[in-house]
């Protein structure tokens, strides 16, 4: 398992609901955490790790020693959103790019734990722009489409230097082509979705 950069195309990938949680689908949200917390993360999203699953994890402390803190959302849905906030964001799949982003200051949260359980969260602050930032990945969505074209402009040159190193590492092999991707996905959906 390895985190994915942009402009990778399953960042594009809009994930398939999980229809089974076994002990398999456990350790693979065990891994998540695990390269979450060794990318300094507080979230990752499934097809952060190229899987097409609706599912990821979050820390709302960032610290691996605060377990209580450690969310798991399977199939999650903001049931509700409310106000509007702005606040500096970056993402593990856009490494040293931050920029700030509106969104809804407040959400109600659904979503299935590890355990199968349904859960319920209302949240603002930070966790309701985290679990806000995890759901737009699952839907094939980054944080950079929710900025102004202005914004945009500042970082396009970040942007621009992932882009030539992803197109290097692809000439490399370093990264599977297209056809490669879309098999994998399907052969990962037939195990979950
Ligand atoms: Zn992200």
């Amino acid at each position: 398992m390895q985190i994915i950069t942009y402009p990778h195309p399953i960042l594009r990938y809009q994930c398939k609901p999980v229809q089974k949680i076994d002990q398999g689908l456990r350790n693979i949200i065990d891994q998540m955490f695990e390269e979450m917390y060794n990318g300094d993360g507080v979230g990752l999203a499934a097809n952060q790790v190229c899987l097409p699953y609706r599912l990821f994890v979050l820390n709302t402390s960032g610290d691996r020693t605060k377990t209580e803190n450690e969310y798991v959302f399977i199939n999650p849905i903001i049931m509700k959103k409310r106000g509007s906030a702005e606040s500096e964001e970056g993402c593990l799949s856009f490494p040293e790019i931050h920029a700030p982003v509106v969104r809804p200051a407040e959400v109600v949260i659904q979503g299935v734990s590890a355990d199968g359980q349904i859960q319920e969260f209302h949240w603002n602050g930070f966790a309701a722009k985290a679990v806000q930032h995890e759901t737009d990945h699952l839907n094939g969505i980054t944080f950079i489409d929710r900025l102004s074209s202005t914004l945009l402009l500042d970082i396009r040159e970040s942007l621009y230097e992932l882009e030539l190193e992803f197109d290097t590492n692809r000439r490399l092999k370093l990264i599977p082509s297209d056809e490669e991707i879309a098999t994998y996905i399907e052969e990962m959906e037939r195990k979950y979705c």
